[in-house]
């Protein structure tokens, strides 16, 4: 059996460092309440290819009960193994804590919605939800994982999510998978039971989860590598999904490691033997909840994911953070159509962007906003 621990293994506080030190400094600067230096975005993206125009009218809506922050911020989870054991090691989780992750999500009204559509600013959430991200590296075994009579494993992370949509009928079955799909000898088939591959790939997307590219060799030393290489490895990977999945369009991107190649702009599209790619965000390894896609200084190519865990910058610190701080979390007005921001931060947003997108902009008085507990 393939040990991959060297290739995927690296400890949680690592990869927080790591990722902050690519938005240059992770310190949080005294006085300073709002962490966004934390995910200083580089100006380097492209707008993501737009969604088809929408001109529906606003739906109507008690913005006072309601109370909807579209300007506040998302967090995109990101989950590796899931494991019988209670102990947190490494990339394994237990598949406990993982349930307990969302039977917490729910309570505290998050809702999954859609990576693709969050970055192109459709944000499909109920009025007074707010929304999260859930994200799976790596197809491991704990991720999706059938029985010997053929059921899926109630305690891998599909079994739970298909499970949580069971018992609570409007928490969607909604994540990104970012897989390793057998175009690396070394690696073990898309998690973990060959004979299942096919069908397991089908399932996710019959059931409306997405897929998306985790590169072919999954090498943090894609940083040294010239372009040809780089875009082979992206292409690649999309060609490898495409012949499970035909005519997927593979537009989501999560950089192993969080690690760029030098030439940035390759993560956003690129060409190797024919195949072309292009994504509509990349996803890095850590450690901030993520900007509204309205936002003005959003960038879809520079977005930070956040891990379970009790540590500083991990899951429980964020959540927390953002139950604390209730006018930094993001609350859906229920409208995929519509911006609804109160007038306080109103100024977050970018108007031309929203009218571009063809997107609605609605305000309101922001005070009882901020002065609820
Ligand atoms: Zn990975």
């Amino acid at each position: 059996m393939l040990d991959t621990t060297q290739r995927f293994h690296r400890p949680a506080l690592a990869r927080i460092a790591a990722a902050a030190v690519l938005f240059g400094g992770i310190s949080l600067a005294s006085g300073c309440k709002m962490p966004f230096h934390l995910h200083r975005e580089a100006k380097v993206a492209a707008p993501p290819k737009p969604v088809a125009p929408q001109q529906t009218a606003m739906l109507p809506l008690d913005l006072t009960k309601v109370q909807p922050n579209e300007a506040g911020m998302v967090p995109i989870l990101e989950y590796h193994d899931l494991v019988a054991s209670s102990k947190v090691s490494g990339y394994q989780y237990p598949a406990a804590s993982f349930r307990q992750d969302m039977e917490w999500l729910y309570a505290h009204n998050y809702r999954p919605i859609s990576l693709s559509e969050y970055v192109q600013g459709r944000i499909d959430c109920p009025a007074g939800m707010s929304p999260v991200i859930l994200t799976f590296d790596d197809a491991l075994k704990g991720q999706f994982y059938y029985t010997p009579d053929g059921k899926i494993d109630p305690n891998c992370a599909v079994g739970i999510l298909d499970d949580m949509h069971a018992r609570h009928p409007d928490w969607p079955q909604k994540g990104t998978f970012f897989v390793l799909t057998n175009g690396d000898p070394k690696l073990p088939p898309a998690f973990y039971q060959a004979q299942y591959a096919q069908g397991k790939m089908d399932y996710l997307v019959k059931e409306g989860y997405e897929i998306g590219n985790h590169t072919i060799h999954h090498l943090a030393g894609i940083r040294h590598w010239p372009d040809t290489k780089v875009e082979a490895e992206f292409a690649g990977a999309v060609k490898n999904i495409q012949a499970m999945l035909p005519n997927y369009d593979v537009n989501t991107l999560a950089l192993p490691f969080g690690v760029y190649p030098k030439n940035q702009k390759l993560v956003i599209s690129g060409e190797s033997d024919g195949m072309k790619y292009h994504n509509l965000c990349a996803l890095l390894a850590g450690a901030a909840p993520v900007r509204s896609p309205m936002d003005k200084d959003f960038n879809p190519y520079r977005m930070q994911r956040i891990i379970p865990g009790t540590e500083k910058f991990a899951m429980k610190y964020w959540l927390d953070w953002l139950e604390k701080n209730k006018s930094e979390k993001f609350v859906s007005d229920g409208d995929p159509n519509t911006f609804t921001v109160n007038t306080i931060s109103s100024g977050k947003l970018d108007p031309a962007k929203i009218a571009k997108n063809h997107f609605h902009l609605r305000t309101y008085n922001g005070t009882t906003v901020a002065s609820s507990k």
